[in-house]
């Protein structure tokens, strides 16, 4: 732009020079001006506008001839230099500016960044080392699952599911907040004046009904949720970031926990963040010992839980529920590590060595025990195990390898794994059912399912939660309950399993509201392959 102002100006003085005549340079300099003041040049425009005028009132009118070749010559000289300068400084400043745009902003969503926030970070925190009245909280929010996205649905709608996370945020809480994307699927709040339980748990709430709406993104409707760690400022801390290193801790508490929740930090939690790293190193360690050649090392094992048919009394399959002891040492219950496994990506590997096992094993009895030639195994997916891609394919894999029978096999995800990811588990059902593969939704009752989607899932087995089956005998609503689960399946064409069966008498009842099948402590415990053979001969 410069270098066209330079041009036109020499333009404008040449053609003053040729005519002797001021009236002509102005006519040329008029759209000169304007384009200037249109390319954000204003300063330098009307500086040079200034003097051109100034000189015309004193100068211009007295002078004659070539005097006034030559005032128009220096006019000129004057005019371009200025705006030259005057559009060389603009230039400048306006790359700063954008520079320093980006320095501050996040290229995708155009929220701030990290950068940004940690310095908004520092001012308020030092506010609020020197007043009680500027306290303050940070809320460290992490999608769930949204990795998950990515490998389905690509990077494309990823980003763009990014970009209307970040439009929500900004529109419903830029206002009374400092927001920021910090890196990734994470976004961070700084919320002043945000004082008290009340106060911080509405606003956790608002984020996570706000995020939790549906998505509408290249032709997909996206659910996700979020997990929200909260970390309040107060005068113990000494360094602003460690309050946002505890909103983080708080933050793996709510994932912990189930995700899709928020948590406040508590000092107690250091400890146990503590231990979380400790575990998380531990299960890294023994899931690479999966490869090795020598069984020995193997800190996992595979038990198996046998299913009964409650009218013939009889084994007719396993749950395969995986074991770790963990160092060799210490019994670490799965539903401690799984979460962990599943967080950090663990779960993949772990599954595919778990489904290996488990078909390698019950080929192997139904092979030996002739009576048990249709033994049945369940395996447990976890929701980011469907994410890996070419799942159909991978199991089918292992069935071929295992030449085990895809009927006997039954895969099962929980009810809540299944909904949330609709879509995803909706397009793997179908893919297994074709390959003539068992389909159980696990834990059933404690996922909010609708209808229309149980109905669309077309799954072979439906598992009632355990929480319901142990108050059957003694709570009339939780009977009803599963009586209604029963019909339902019933009607949708499904088995039942009931989970937790612990006594008679509530074996005795679910034979009464025509369950099929039965799993729990009553008829056995998980076992291991030994113990099982065991049970199996004396059958
Ligand atoms: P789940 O799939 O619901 O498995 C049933 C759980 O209930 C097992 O817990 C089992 O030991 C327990 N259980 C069975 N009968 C009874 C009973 O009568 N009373 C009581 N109180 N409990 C009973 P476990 O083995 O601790 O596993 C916990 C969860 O960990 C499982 O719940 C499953 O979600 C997960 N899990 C276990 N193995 C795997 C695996 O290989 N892959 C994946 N993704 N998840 C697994
Ligand atoms: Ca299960
Ligand atoms: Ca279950």
């Amino acid at each position: 732009m410069a270098i066209a102002l330079l041009t036109l100006t020499t333009w404008a003085a040449y053609g003053g020079l040729r005519s002797q005549s001021l009236d002509y340079t102005y006519i040329i300099f008029l759209p000169l001006i304007l384009i200037a003041v249109q390319q954000g040049y204003e300063k330098a425009t009307l500086a040079v506008l200034f003097i051109n005028i100034m000189s015309v009132i004193f100068v211009g009118d007295k002078a004659q001839g070539s005097n006034a070749i030559i005032l128009q010559f220096g006019l000129m000289a004057v005019s371009f230099s200025g705006v030259l300068l005057g559009a060389i400084v603009t230039e400048r400043q306006q790359i700063q500016k954008q520079l320093y745009y980006r320095a501050i902003h996040d290229n995708l969503t155009g929220l701030y960044n990290r950068a940004w926030f940690l310095d908004r970070l520092k001012q308020n925190f030092t506010q609020s080392q020197q007043s009680d009245d500027a306290q303050f909280a940070v809320f460290f929010l992490d999608l769930d699952r949204f990795k998950g996205i990515n490998t389905t649905l690509g990077h494309i709608v990823g980003d763009q599911l990014l970009v209307a996370i970040a439009d929500r945020l900004k529109t419903r809480f830029s206002e009374h907040s400092k927001l920021a994307r910090f890196g990734g699927d994470e976004f961070v709040l700084l919320v002043e004046n945000c004082r008290g339980l009340a106060a911080f748990e509405s606003v956790a709430q608002q984020l996570c009904e706000t995020l939790s709406q549906p998505y509408q993104v290249s032709g997909y409707e996206i659910f996700i949720t979020v997990s929200i760690g909260v970390a309040v400022s107060n005068f113990s801390y000494e360094l602003s970031e460690n309050l946002l290193r505890d909103a983080d801790v708080a933050l793996r508490h709510s994932k912990a926990n189930g995700r899709s929740q928020y948590t406040l930090f508590i000092q107690e939690m250091h400890g146990q963040a503590a231990r979380q790293i400790s575990l998380e190193n531990d299960l890294q360690h023994a899931v690479r010992k999966l490869t090795a050649a020598n069984k020995q090392q193997l800190e996992f094992e595979v038990h198996y839980q046998p299913i009964i048919n409650l009218n013939a009394n009889e084994i007719t399959g396993f749950e395969a529920l995986l074991r770790w002891k963990k160092r060799h040492q210490e019994w670490v219950s799965p539903s401690e590590f799984i979460p962990v496994a599943e967080d950090v990506g663990l779960i993949v590997p772990l599954g595919t060595w778990v489904l290996q096992q488990a078909c390698e094993q019950i080929q192997t009895w139904q092979q030996a025990f002739p009576h048990f030639s249709q033994l049945s195994i369940a395996v447990n997916f976890s929701g980011r195990q469907l994410l890996q891609p070419a799942l159909a394919e991978a199991i089918s894999t292992v069935l071929q390898n295992t030449n085990l029978s895809a009927s006997s096999l039954k895969v099962e995800l929980t009810e809540s794994v299944a909904m949330q990811d609709f879509q995803v588990t909706e397009m793997l059902f179908r893919e297994l059912q074709a390959l003539g593969i068992g389909l159980s939704i696990d834990d059933f009752g404690t996922g909010y399912s609708s209808l229309d989607r149980l109905y669309r899932l077309n799954a072979n087995i439906l598992k009632i939660d355990r929480s319901f089956v142990e108050r059957i005998t003694c709570s009339r609503a939780a009977c009803e309950i599963v009586r209604v689960i029963i019909e339902l399946a019933h009607a949708l064409e499904m088995t039942v399993v009931a989970e937790g069966v612990e006594t008679t008498e509530q074996a005795a009842q679910l034979r009464e509201l025509h369950c099929e099948s039965g799993q729990g402590y009553f008829f056995a415990r998980p076992l291991p392959p030994r113990e099982i053979e065991r049970l199996l001969k004396s059958a």
